[in-house]
């Protein structure tokens, strides 16, 4: 059975979904899945790892966070594993150690990728090319294939099972460590981590007008705001709410696109949506290629009414 080794993020001593992620991709290919969890906090979530598909768990335990710590110990346990691939979460903790772990193997980094496949003992990957324009699969030439997951593509998969779990070498004290993280005030829910996003674009005229963007995020109770790069530029939105090529990469169960064109680059940030909604006044606008349900009207009229009618669903129940 294929060995793959997956990098499990963890927090307040449970594993984060991104990584349930990468373990139900690793175990739906019917590969020996072995988790790696790093640092404090470890072993608390180690045993969770074995309910979404991993045969092992794997602590590696250290006194704070180092992503090239964390990478020198992840690298060594692929090694001795022989496993034949090595998976993490595209996350930004993801983005910052998978690579440290591909040039530590001398092997190819294959980011946010959309699919895997197993083809006879190897693995090849679907990843977006050229802002989300085409699909390439790829197949690595590496002993070991590296690569990072898109979020919300992959499904968390249930299995039920048991994880043994080790506790392997501790981890070195690494060039980089983290001192502290400090929540900023108003602590708002991240667009990648969101199930529904709402993102507002140029055809919001001005930045007052996101209120009605933030009024229909609130009507939903779990969603956070998006911005095209339009309104990041003129400085109306913060860079972090930036979704597209040069912002955040988001995947939730809805997008809604208020007053957005749907320029390329803002696709290949948020295409792999499970539903799209766009809000358009121009029915030539290509957001409505993408979009799976389609207003065609003013912004100012149909967004307050669908943060109304949301409302009063939820109120409901
Ligand atoms: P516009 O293209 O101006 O569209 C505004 C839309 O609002 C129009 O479709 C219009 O019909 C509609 N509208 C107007 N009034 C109303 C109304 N009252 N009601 C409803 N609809 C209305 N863009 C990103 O978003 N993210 C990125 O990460 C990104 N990266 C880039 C990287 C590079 C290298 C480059 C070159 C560009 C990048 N861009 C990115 C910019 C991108 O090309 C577009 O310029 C940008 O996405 C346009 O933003 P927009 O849709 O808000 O504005």
């Amino acid at each position: 059975m294929t060995p793959i080794v997956v990098f499990v993020e963890h927090a307040a001593g449970a594993p984060r979904r991104g990584s349930l992620e990468a373990l139900g991709a690793a175990g739906a290919l019917g590969a020996h899945v072995i988790a790696v969890l790093c640092g404090p906090g470890a072993e608390q979530a180690a045993p969770r790892c074995g309910q979404h598909g991993a045969a092992r768990a794997l602590v590696l335990p250290g006194s704070g966070w180092s992503p090239d710590a964390a990478a020198q110990g992840i690298a060594a346990v692929v090694k001795a594993e022989q496993a034949n691939a090595f998976l993490a979460s595209a996350t930004s903790t993801g983005r910052d150690v998978a690579p440290r772990v591909a040039a530590l193997l001398d092997c190819t980094l294959f980011s946010d990728c959309t699919a895997l496949a197993l083809d006879g003992a190897r693995l090849t990957i679907t990843r977006p090319w050229l802002a989300g324009k085409l699909d390439a699969t790829l197949k690595s030439s590496a002993p070991v294939l590296c690569a990072t997951l898109r979020r919300n593509v992959f499904p968390v998969r249930e299995t039920g099972g048991t994880a043994q779990v080790t506790t392997g070498n501790a981890l070195g004290a690494g060039r980089a460590t983290l001192e502290k993280i400090e929540a900023r005030a108003g602590g708002k829910l991240d667009v990648s981590e969101a199930t529904v996003v709402v993102s507002g674009g140029r055809g919001l005229k001005e930045a007052p007008h996101f209120a009605l963007i933030e009024e229909l995020a609130a009507a939903f109770g779990n969603a956070a705001v998006g911005a095209s790069r339009a309104v990041v530029d003129a400085g109306w939105r913060p860079h972090a709410e930036q979704v597209g090529q040069t912002g955040k990469t988001v995947s939730p169960q809805l997008y809604i696109a208020v007053g957005i064109s749907g320029a390329i680059q803002h696709l290949a940030g948020m295409k792999t949506s499970k539903v799209i909604v766009a809000i358009n006044k121009d029915p030539e606008a290509p957001i409505f290629k993408v979009a799976d349900y389609g207003i065609v009207g003013d912004a100012f009229e149909i967004v307050p009414a669908l943060a109304q009618a949301v409302r009063k669903i939820k109120a409901q129940g």
